[in-house]
């Protein structure tokens, strides 16, 4: 790549911070195609990504943990970056530094933000007694209590909270799991969501064809019944409904973390990062803000691990360009992006705009999509010729 920078300027910092979806295609890229004008470094407080898509799936049993994590250490050795296993707590956009949870410095020259977003804990008393499906580590470790708890007999009623894709997929895993384990001893299910529909922002086909499998399942649907409280064996709901519960899984909205709108950087006015359509920080050009964390101010999406995948190769194009001084790259993302939301058993919903196929067919399709994905990661890889002339 001609370079617009004059060869004796020493290699860009460049900071990456969370390992993300468009993180791990940004180490791969630079992985194929090293870049002396670049020294990399990646920090991330968990040692692998879950890959979303096949969430549900690992929950429902279908898939290990291997088949589904990206080691982000490997991945890092790999592209010949630093890895710093810590969580980023403060920003200093002016001396370009990020403080870490241990109190250490980083200092950059170029910022790049994939740290997600986790389920919106602010009502009281969740954050004490609901399980968050997010960070996924977190959730793995406490799904796995909670199945031996069911098995034991001790969980007679889950609750999941959110009625979106995410909540509604993660409660027909969940509930197929322990189906599969426990029979018919399963515990109940209930889907709590202040929306007065499920998943939303799906056609009215696919929402009408999701409650009936969840009332298949024997799931009690509490629509249009926001959680205002959280209390031990209780989720009290609006106007002071009460609702027993055993455990508590928490699928709402996801928030942003607070430190990025602190540093200063321009947000929107939920606190995600303000992204223009190359990926850069609206207020801050030597910063880039991609997957959840952002939101891309002419381009606005929902908040769903396709978008993050997809801005992977031009955040790894613009982070090569801006460390060479050179003009970036605009990025527009899908309008309709494919969603494929599985049933808990091997069967899913494929929908794009208009567009809306069922079939265990479309289970075996995403489950081919989602492991070619997986593939590209797998370690060592041959470099390919024509990705890393392009990458
Ligand atoms: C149950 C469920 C099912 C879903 N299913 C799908 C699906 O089928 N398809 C789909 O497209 N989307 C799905 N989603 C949405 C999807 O999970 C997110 O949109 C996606 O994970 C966002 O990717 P990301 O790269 O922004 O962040 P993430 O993949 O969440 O990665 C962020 C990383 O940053 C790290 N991090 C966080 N804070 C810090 C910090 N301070 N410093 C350093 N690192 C930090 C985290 O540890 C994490 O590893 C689902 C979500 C849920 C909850």
């Amino acid at each position: 790549m001609p370079s617009a920078r004059p060869a004796t300027t020493r290699p860009q910092r460049v900071l990456l911070v969370g390992g993300g979806h468009a993180h791990v295609e940004v180490l791969r890229r630079f992985a194929l195609r090293p870049d002396p004008q670049v020294t990399l470094t990646l920090v991330s407080p968990e040692p692998s990504m879950c890959y979303s898509g096949m969430l549900p799936g690992l929950v429902a049993g279908h898939y290990s943990p291997q088949d589904t994590h990206i080691g982000l250490a490997p991945l890092a050795l790999w592209a010949g970056a630093r890895y710093v296993a810590d969580a980023v707590a403060n920003l200093d956009l002016y001396a370009k530094t990020a403080q870490l949870a241990s109190g250490e410095y980083l200092a950059f020259d170029l910022l790049s933000l994939d740290v997600g977003a986790d389920p919106d804990l602010r009502v009281p008393g969740a954050q004490a007694l609901a399980l968050p499906v997010k960070p996924v580590s977190g959730f793995l470790l406490g799904w796995a209590r909670l199945q031996a708890e069911a098995l034991t007999g001790g969980v007679r009623a889950i609750a999941v909270v959110g009625g979106g894709a995410g909540g509604v997929e993660m409660l027909l895993a969940m509930h197929h799991r322990l189906a599969t384990i426990m029979r018919a001893e399963t515990p109940r299910f209930a889907l709590v969501t202040d929306q007065p529909a499920l998943m939303p922002q799906f056609p009215p086909i696919v929402r009408a064809r999701f409650g009936r499998v969840l009332v298949e399942r024997g799931a009690v649907l509490h629509l249009a019944s926001g959680v205002t409280a959280v209390e031990p064996g209780t989720l009290v709901v609006t106007h002071g409904r009460r609702i027993a519960v055993d455990r508590i899984v928490w699928a709402t909205g996801a928030a942003p973390a607070a430190w990025p709108a602190a540093s200063g950087l321009a947000c929107d006015g939920r606190g995600f990062v303000l992204i223009d359509d190359t990926l850069r920080s609206t207020s801050h050009p030597f910063v880039f803000a991609t997957g959840d964390c952002a939101a891309q101010l002419d381009h606005p999406r929902p908040k769903a691990g396709v978008f993050a995948v997809r801005q992977g190769p031009p955040l790894a194009a613009n982070l090569r360009r801006a460390a060479h001084g050179l003009a970036l790259k605009r990025h527009v993302p899908q309008r309709h992006a494919l969603a494929l939301v599985s049933t808990g058993d091997r069967h899913a919903i494929a929908v794009r705009g208009p567009f809306v196929a069922e079939g265990d067919w479309v289970w075996r399709w995403k489950d081919r999509i989602d492991r070619a994905f997986m593939a590209k990661y797998a370690l060592p890889e041959v470099p390919d010729a024509k990705e890393a002339k392009t990458g």
